[in-house]
């Protein structure tokens, strides 16, 4: 099963694609944490990727693309499936991942939107830190670490993104609004798509995705007997 979460900035997307990987298998990919990783080349297309991502604007397509089907070709993406994670953003991206997968024989089963306003949004960006070792995420109100600045699960120090800072975050839900909302269509028209009310308590929006995905471990539908068939003549 191929999954997609979609929302805004700290609509909570990152939390609960991590506890999809956790306990239910699924690879984690954020194209986010692809371009942080390549933009760490110092060459002109690292330049350009930090940049993009400083200014909270959309990184070229190409080099998304790039970075996001040399990882979906590994061997791991085949056996649960995967939750993406900042990806599909436009309706060009959405295009070339149908073709990609199709291509494998594989198609996306379910797109979760998570739905925030936009200054619940601010709100949590402006408060976000994660691991630097473990990427385990963190808030300064509503999940602050045990010991300031530890990574409760590892001890690793946490960091702040250089993005999550209000005038490029609101930048970025321009982007969101404008670009990635409108390719919901391309999800709704097939019937994959469902909403989730993400200002919820996390524990509240993980039950309402685990329900939208059909892993909420609710009984299974009782099955109405066989009709025997009538005896050969
Ligand atoms: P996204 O990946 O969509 O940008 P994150 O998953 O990183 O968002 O969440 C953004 C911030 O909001 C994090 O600090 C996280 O701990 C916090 N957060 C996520 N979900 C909730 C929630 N339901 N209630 C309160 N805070 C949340
Ligand atoms: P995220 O980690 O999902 O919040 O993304 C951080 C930044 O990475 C965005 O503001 C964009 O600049 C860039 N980015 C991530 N995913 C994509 C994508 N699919 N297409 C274009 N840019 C992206």
């Amino acid at each position: 099963m191929n999954l997609l979460i979609v929302g805004p900035p700290g609509a909570g997307k990152g939390t609960h694609a991590k506890v999809l990987e956790r306990e239910h298998g699924f690879v984690h990919i954020s194209t986010g944490d692809l371009l942080r990783s390549r933009a760490l080349v110092g060459d002109p297309i690292g330049q350009e990727i930090r940049k993009t991502m400083a200014a909270g604007g959309l990184v070229r397509d190409e080099l998304v693309n790039h970075a996001l089907f040399e990882r979906l070709a590994q061997a791991d993406c085949r056996k649960r499936g995967v939750v993406l994670d900042g990806y599909p953003r436009n309706e060009a991206q959405a295009i070339q991942l149908d073709s990609f997968l199709a291509r494998r024989g594989q198609a996306i089963d379910a797109v979760i939107e998570l739905k925030v306003d936009e200054q619940t949004m601010v709100e949590r960006i402006t408060g976000r830190c994660a691991c630097g070792d473990c990427k385990a995420c963190y808030h300064d109100k509503f999940k602050p670490p045990e010991t300031p600045n530890r990574c409760d699960d590892c001890g690793g120090h946490l960091v702040r993104r250089v993005d999550d800072n209000e005038a490029t975050v609101r930048q970025r839900y321009k982007a969101y609004s404008e670009q990635t909302r409108p390719v919901l269509a391309h999800y709704d028209a097939r019937g994959v798509h469902a909403a989730v009310d993400s200002s919820k308590p996390e524990a509240q929006v993980r039950a309402a995705i685990l329900a939208a995905i059909g892993l909420d471990h609710s009984p299974p539908p009782v099955r109405r007997p066989l009709t025997p068939r009538p005896p050969r003549a």
